[in-house]
């Protein structure tokens, strides 16, 4: 297992289970956080979620809160949103989960492996020596909701922290 970049893998998985109604990246209401949506982090222009059928433990989405489906749509408000949201979660999974790496990485497009074509999202994907052997671990889908339950409620305090932040900063 030489090529391990494969979270579209999980999108599949997905795919198959009963879709929920509206578009993922939008979860319903205007709360900056949910975690019945696993939305840690929401303001005018993204949106970051835990993936429920995740490669590795701590795997991200970040996404524009308006729903588009390709990079080239993104005004440059948006691209530098996005971008200081991916450098943020990024190092708030470092602090939080001290992988040994990550993947950051967008597909667009179905042929690309994105399992959600219609609005672009970005994965973060922390990696850990060895954890290859996490496909096997995945592979009981049964012991992933605790999992991620636990791992949500250790980064949401630092979004939380991120969310007032730049609150206080704009309203400065
Ligand atoms: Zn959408």
């Amino acid at each position: 297992m030489k090529n391990l970049w494969t979270p579209w893998r999980m999108e599949h998985v997905l795919g198959k289970a009963p879709k929920p109604t509206g578009c993922l990246f939008e979860p319903e209401g205007s709360c900056h956080f949910n975690k019945e949506a696993l939305l840690l982090y929401r303001d005018r222009q993204v949106v970051v979620l835990m993936n429920r059928y995740p490669y590795s433990n701590g795997h991200l989405l970040v996404a524009p809160v308006r729903h588009l489906a390709s990079i080239t749509e993104l005004t440059d408000k948006e691209s530098m949103a996005l971008m200081t949201m991916i450098k943020d979660a990024t190092a708030i999974v470092e602090k939080q989960l001290r992988p040994d790496g990550m993947n950051i990485g967008c597909n667009i497009g179905s042929i690309a492996g994105a399992g959600i074509a219609d609005h672009l999202h970005f994965h973060i994907v922390p990696r850990w020596q060895g954890d290859h052997n996490f496909i096997c671990v995945v592979a009981d889908i049964r012991t992933i909701p605790e999992h991620i339950d636990a791992t949500f409620d250790r980064l949401l305090p630092d979004f939380l922290d991120l969310y007032h932040k730049r609150q206080t900063r704009k309203n400065a």
